[in-house]
């Protein structure tokens, strides 16, 4: 019996109502020599960011991160073994059998924990799989229209000494999104299992300050939770805004800080990463 993380959800509610989950025997063997066929494998499905545990130990049996990452939880039993196992060459029609063995039993807990340390946050188109792309291995798909990303991507980010924090690449927000609209719901729900957020806005937006205030806004009408996170803004984009053009100053909240950057110039790419090692950490 495995555990295997599902992209779909955003939460165990199920295990509320399916508490108890065996896997099917397997068959006896038949004549001519056949084994019998083994059971199917069963798969647990679990949210991203899932820890597993043993009950009855406290054993932390494995955190369930990537997408469609298994763990194997409970072995099954092993098959019993024929009369031709026992054949030997003056032994020819032995009568011996050995009977196959009981599956393991377990019970488990599941936790659902923090799926990142930084959530990324913003419109669609705002930069934010080309950004992670660029900071850490994750290979998100990156494209020119909405909605390219449906579940969400998480990477590992490396810095000096040791250091390293991982980043959440979610699907993008919509006005109307703690309503619902789009995928929106789905995605602040992840969004909220993060440490920190990173608020993305473009350069090559019209009004960065109204995008911000956007992004606040929808945060805010979700959950309270959600909008009092730690935030670090991120003008991304940055080689596009025409040179030497007055970067917009943006009032932000609670005194958060501004970083510049270009992911696909490799522009401002290390300051960012010291800030929000720094938010991280505060
Ligand atoms: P997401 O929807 O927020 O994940 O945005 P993507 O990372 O998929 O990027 C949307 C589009 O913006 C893609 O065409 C990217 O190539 C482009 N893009 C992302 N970052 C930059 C950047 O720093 N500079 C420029 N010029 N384009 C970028
Ligand atoms: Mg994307």
């Amino acid at each position: 019996m495995f555990v295997r993380v599902d992209p779909n959800l955003a939460t165990l509610l199920d295990y509320r109502y399916h508490t108890h989950w065996r896997a099917e025997r397997g068959q006896h063997g038949k004549g001519k020599n056949m084994s019998g066929k083994s059971a199917e494998d069963v798969y647990l499905p679990v949210p991203a960011g899932t820890e597993v545990r043993d009950a009855d130990t406290g054993e932390i049996l494995g955190e369930m991160i990537a997408s469609d990452q298994t763990l194997l939880v409970a072995k099954g039993g092993r098959g019993g073994r024929g009369n031709q196992h026992f054949a030997t060459p003056t032994h020819q029609s032995p009568r011996e059998w050995e009977p196959g063995e009981e599956g393991e039993e377990r019970r488990l807990e599941l936790v659902l924990k923090l799926i990142a340390d930084v959530g990324l946050l913003g419109e669609p188109n705002a930069g934010k799989s080309t950004l992670l792309s660029v900071i850490s291995a994750a290979r998100p798909k990156i494209a020119d229209y909405p909605f390219t990303t449906l579940e969400p991507h998480l990477g590992v980010v490396g810095l000096s000494d040791n250091r390293s924090f991982i980043v959440a690449d979610i699907p993008g927000i919509i006005e109307g999104a703690h309503e619902g609209k789009g995928l929106g719901l789905r995605f602040l729900q992840h969004v909220e299992r993060t440490r920190i957020l990173a608020v993305l806005v473009p350069l090559d937006s019209p009004d960065p300050q109204a995008t911000y205030d956007l992004l606040r806004r929808e945060a805010a009408s979700y959950s309270k939770a959600l909008a009092s996170k730690p935030h670090v803004v991120v003008l991304t984009k940055s080689d596009l805004a025409t040179p030497h053009a007055a970067r917009p100053t943006l009032r932000t909240q609670a005194g958060a800080p501004v970083v510049t950057i270009s992911a696909v110039a490799r522009q401002g790419i290390p300051e960012l990463l010291e800030v929000l090692w720094k938010t991280v950490k505060s």
